[in-house]
């Protein structure tokens, strides 16, 4: 066997079992997102994205690429070394300090990706901190999971969101111990919300350290879009909290926000902050404005709430069911992984709507979905091409629709 046959064995292995990813090949149009060009082979056919993170179109806002332009237009194009070696612009140092605000920390510390700064936060402190236990929601993110991995330090997973079991768990060890509860606010695929206050108390009556990803919540909920710790009043009780500069923000790269010690520490001891060239500075001003931009601007969270309430309201309408959660994200259960791949497929070639079909094993067998996520960008006539083209394709695969009007 050569490295090309088993190569080209496991891709087989992998389509055979549906589970083959293929990129929609797309050019957003800046100005008109969430419309956009999608090129293959020999042709190219106009699209709306109906699943992009870029949950408030701020990828296209005019003082995010005002911000993106001046900087580049002053510093260049990249940062020139690590942040240790001649990399640390001004434009990051501005950038954590617009961060440590927004999460009212003394601190923060950038990473190229929301990815990088959870697999080296988590990494390092499980792996410096002696004895250190990690107690992680059994729905963490890839890079959170990868990162306690990397650590070595010991784990306990604990039942998604379910209080109880984290208490049980944290219960049987030794007070004095040093724990870590890793988790995240807003869990992207059901979008079903942490219960937060409760997993604090619990940190506080066991002794233990918390950790929250709020990745799918920067930007998007609390007064200021520093998420639902700061919606909830208790960002305080958070030992860190890590986001993205890649979702709700538009732009690019990852940080963590914590006491000064503890980021002067990760920025100390991380290998995968220490060794990687640093941001482009003009991707740390645009995230920079971007942030200030949602600080003060209300309008795209009021906006994309109203405009996720009018689509779930016309699934209730024509009994497409849509999985009930508190945030952004709309969830249509399909139940088939087949079906759910056709639909996404018939909606692209057919009806010009690009919706990434979710199958497993990103989630469990049999609660294949399509997760719709509506922004301030998607027009009335968008929502209607949409949920008429689902209506559809509903009856076309004989799916189950709820009872009209059923919550
Ligand atoms: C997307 C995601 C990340 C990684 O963030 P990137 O900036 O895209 O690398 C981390 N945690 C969760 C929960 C995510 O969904």
């Amino acid at each position: 066997m050569t490295i090309e046959t088993f190569v080209a064995d496991r891709l087989a292995a992998l389509k055979a079992d549906g589970n083959y990813r293929v990129f929609a090949d797309l050019e957003r149009h800046r100005g008109a997102f969430p419309a956009a060009t999608r090129r293959a082979a020999e042709q190219a056919a106009e699209v709306t994205v109906w699943c992009s993170n870029d949950y408030l179109g701020m990828g296209q806002h005019p003082d995010v690429l005002a911000a993106m332009h001046a900087a580049l237009d002053r510093s260049g194009a990249g940062a020139g070394g690590t942040r240790n070696i001649s990399g640390t612009a001004h434009e990051h140092v501005l950038l954590e300090r617009e961060l440590a605000d927004l999460h009212g920390k003394e601190a923060a510390l950038l990473f190229t990706s929301g990815y990088v700064s959870n697999w080296a936060a988590l990494g390092t402190l499980g792996a410096m901190i002696p004895d250190c236990l990690i107690l992680s929601d059994a729905l963490n993110h890839a890079s959170m999971i990868e990162g306690i991995r990397h650590s070595r330090a010991e784990r306990l997973i604990w039942k998604h969101n379910d209080l109880a079991d984290l208490e049980a768990r944290l219960a049987a060890q030794p007070l004095e111990r040093p724990k870590l509860i890793a988790f995240e606010s807003v869990y992207s695929m059901d979008g079903d919300i942490a219960p937060i206050a409760g997993i604090c108390d619990l940190a506080d009556r066991y002794n233990a350290m918390t950790y929250l990803d709020e990745v799918h919540a920067v930007g998007l909920y609390g007064p200021r879009g520093g998420g639902i710790a700061e919606r909830d009043g208790l960002m305080n009780r958070l030992t860190v909290i890590e986001g993205t500069l890649g979702k709700a923000f538009g732009v690019v790269g990852g940080y963590i926000a914590a006491s000064a010690n503890i980021c002067d520490f990760i920025r100390s001891f991380a290998s995968g902050f220490i060794f990687t060239t640093a941001l482009p500075p003009h991707v740390a001003a645009g995230a920079a404005a971007s942030i200030r931009h949602l600080k003060a601007s209300r309008t795209e969270r009021v906006q994309q709430r109203a405009r996720v309430a009018q689509v779930r309201a016309r699934f209730d309408q024509i009994g497409l069911p849509h999985l009930p959660n508190p945030s952004h994200i709309i969830p249509l259960m399909v139940g088939d992984p087949v079906k759910c791949k056709f639909i996404s497929d018939t909606l692209l070639d057919e009806h010009g709507i690009y919706i990434q079909p979710i199958n497993h094993p990103t989630v469990p067998k049999g609660t294949e979905r399509l997760r719709i996520t509506p922004s301030p960008v998607h027009g009335d006539a968008d929502i209607a091409r949409l949920c008429d083209a689902l209506e559809h394709l509903w009856c076309q695969c004989q799916l189950a629709r709820r009872p009209m009007a059923a919550q």
